[in-house]
């Protein structure tokens, strides 16, 4: 029977540093701040905010809420991220995907400047990741909790063989760029991997990032694995799954992150986590 990989736990270790890492950059004067971007009136988006925000009160950090109106334009939009790059008071800055149809999302992630870029989704932080360069690069949220659950097993990574499913340029493609940089041997699956089940049973380490309700099968999972669930669905009971078929690959996992309670909360740490660094690194700097 596989051990848990407490998520929510992990958080709570990262949430704690941040707190304290806040409370010495006050000393010197930083007050860490993150601006949060929402377009429109999308309620999922607005639970996925508020949810940060609270988080941000949690760790003494400031928030700064934008909610721009469905009908903004993209100049309106550049203009008021322009705003918060040039406010020497925002240390990070997020806008919250996805955004209206009819806006330029990647023109928006682009405006954003590296240096504010607390989701870590901007070319030149993907690049420095794509490059090894940790000095420089803000590593996007969701594949650095999932490489701080992966060392909470205490196992060595080094040399191992890692399965990434999904390709994503905000989950699967800086997940397995981050494996890389831990030495392990990574393979990248995708809509079009043929043999999905054969690939995922020479897994030593499998990073789930699909989006479809239980699409790895238990029986795929090699004896002892360590794996990690990012997928968030809801399947036909409308119940919170993810993308491992849980109840099974437990019985043969070594480690196993649960849904909910597992990526979820590394995730939102992380922002957090970025933006101290964000304030750590560049605050001077403005
Ligand atoms: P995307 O939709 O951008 O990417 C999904 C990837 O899965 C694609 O690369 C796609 O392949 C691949 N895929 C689709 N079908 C199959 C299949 N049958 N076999 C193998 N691979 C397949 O999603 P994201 O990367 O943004 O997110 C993935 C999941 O993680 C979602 O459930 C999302 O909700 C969740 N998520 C959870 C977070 C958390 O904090 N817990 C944070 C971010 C995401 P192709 O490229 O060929 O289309």
């Amino acid at each position: 029977m596989a051990k848990i990989i407490d998520g929510k736990a992990i958080a709570e270790g990262v949430l704690n540093e941040c707190k304290t890492q806040i409370e010495q950059l006050k000393t010197q004067g930083i007050n860490p701040c993150l601006a949060l971007i929402r377009v429109g009136e999308d309620p999922a988006s607005g639970v996925y905010v508020n949810g940060k925000i609270s988080d941000c009160k949690k760790v003494g950090m400031v928030s700064k809420l934008i909610h721009l109106p469905e009908t903004v334009t993209q100049a309106e939009l550049l203009a008021e991220i322009d705003k918060n790059n040039c406010d020497i008071n925002v240390h990070g800055i997020l806008v919250q995907l996805p955004i209206s149809k009819g806006l330029d999302e990647k023109a928006v992630i682009d405006a954003i400047s590296p240096q504010k870029d607390a989701d870590g989704f901007h070319p030149m932080n993907a690049g420095y990741l794509s490059q090894g360069n940790f000095e420089k690069a803000v590593v996007s949220c969701t594949p650095a909790g999932v490489l701080k659950m992966l060392q909470s097993t205490g196992e060595n990574l080094s040399g191992k063989n890692a399965v990434v499913v999904g390709r994503s340029n905000i989950v699967g493609k800086p997940m397995a760029l981050l494996l890389i940089a831990q030495s392990c041997t990574v393979t990248i699956c995708h809509s079009r991997t043929a043999n999905l089940a054969q690939v995922v049973n020479n897994a030593d380490i499998v990073v789930a990032a699909v989006g479809k309700s239980e699409i790895i099968k238990g029986d795929w999972i090699k004896n002892g694995a360590i794996v990690i669930d990012v997928g968030m669905n809801r399947n036909n009971e409308g119940k919170l799954t993810g993308d491992v078929e849980f109840a099974k690959a437990k019985e043969r996992a070594g480690y196993i992150s649960p849904v909910p309670g597992g990526v979820g909360p590394m995730t939102r740490a992380m922002l957090l986590s970025n933006t101290v660094l964000l304030a750590q690194k560049f605050c001077k700097t403005h």
